[in-house]
């Protein structure tokens, strides 16, 4: 999800024992409003990001870095992973609390074999009222063209592919494994002939795919393609993050605006964490997300479940719950119900807030490639 080589490799094989895990709170109450689970700030629970695997094939300098994450690092056993049965549980209680966006995440999501599967029992789920929910998917697209037509029958609804550059050698060089950009570009071609709704997510860091902003507009204008492109974040500790390596939102904007008019157009929901703008002679429409200058906490409703079943309330969390041991000690569904309430009722996370106030937390925070993008 983001750009650029880190300046500093935090070894994880040293760090990912260590990941804190909190216990499921047995008591306290749960505070509800209008059918969502509210959190201390009244922020709803609405969106729920769902990791299905730690494995990928990329080795982004930024997210998976080869020296980090080299042959002798211990990825999760299956055991450890969520069954799709449990990831189908533990969604299906939350959308009849609320939740009305799922969005499978990784590692890359199609790396977990039968993906398909899981995409097909989770779309059976609907909202209280009798409404279909979102299902959508981030992946990096190595493995797109295989799989779009299976995701399409499974009833996917949309798909955001992770693309920082067009230029082959920055992209391969991000990537760090050869993979080439056209493929990934022949991968969405054939994922919007599909009649997927596309949206590319591009990191820009400082100095190293600003460049980059351009060239990715020019190749989506008219296509329908919605590029986006993110602040670069200090997720995680592996990439070495610096308050200057951020290009922020209101110069990307006015690096596209110098080129073709522009115009706002409204958030489709409250609380869309991209601004959207459109093309004045009518080519499409670009996303701003502002990550870091002009941070969203506020209408933040999204929580994250790690492939092994831990449930993080915020992209910069240093603790998770520990969902899957209640599950697999035999939990009814109430008592899930319950403890996912209690949990999302505590929540106070609000960490780009307290960023731009300087006043963030400074430890180490759980790297984006276990906590999905
Ligand atoms: S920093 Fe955390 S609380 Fe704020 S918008 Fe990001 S995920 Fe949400």
């Amino acid at each position: 999800m983001s750009a650029g080589a880190p300046d500093k490799v935090i070894p994880i094989e040293a760090t990912r024992p260590s990941i804190p895990v909190l216990p499921i709170p047995q008591s306290g109450s749960v505070r509800r409003v209008d059918g969502h689970w509210r959190d201390t700030l009244d922020r709803p629970l609405r969106d729920l990001r769902i990791s299905v695997t730690d494995h990928c094939n990329f080795r982004c300098r930024y997210c998976m870095p080869k020296e980090s994450f080299s042959k002798k690092h211990r990825f999760l056993a299956m055991t450890e992973l969520l069954t799709f049965e449990e990831i189908f549980r533990i969604s299906r209680l939350a959308v009849a609390n609320g939740i009305e966006k799922l969005r499978l995440t990784g590692g890359e999501p199609l790396l977990r074999k039968g993906i398909e599967k899981l995409i097909a029992d989770l779309r059976t789920l609907k909202t209280p009222d009798g409404r279909p929910i979102d299902i959508a998917m981030t992946t990096n697209a190595s493995l797109l063209v295989r799989k779009a037509q299976a995701l399409r029958d499974a009833g996917l609804d949309r798909i955001t592919v992770s693309l920082d550059a067009i230029d082959e050698g920055i992209f391969q060089g991000f990537n760090d494994v050869g993979f080439p950009a056209a493929k990934v570009l022949e991968a969405i071609d054939f994922a919007v002939e599909m009649g997927f709704p596309v949206k590319v997510n591009t990191v820009v860091k400082r100095s190293v795919n600003e460049q980059e902003v351009l060239r990715i507009c020019e190749r989506f204008r008219g296509t329908g393609v919605i590029p986006r492109f993110i602040e670069y974040m200090d997720v995680g500790t592996a990439n070495g993050w610096r308050m200057t390596d951020v290009v922020p939102s209101r110069e990307i904007l006015n690096m596209i605006a110098a080129r073709w008019p522009v115009e706002p157009i409204n958030a489709h929901y409250p609380g869309e964490t991209a601004t959207r703008w459109r093309y004045k002679d009518g080519a499409g429409e670009f996303g701003l997300i502002s990550s870091v200058t002009r941070a969203f906490c506020r209408d933040c409703s999204r929580a994250r479940l790690s492939m092994e079943g831990r449930l993080y309330l915020c992209l910069f969390a240093t603790v998770g719950y520990d969902i899957r041991t209640m599950l697999r000690g035999g939990c009814t569904d109430q008592e899930l119900e319950e403890a996912f309430g209690r949990i999302w009722t505590v929540r106070g996370d609000r960490y780009s807030e307290l960023r731009s106030l300087g006043i963030a937390p400074t430890r180490d925070k759980i790297e984006m490639s276990y906590i999905g993008g």
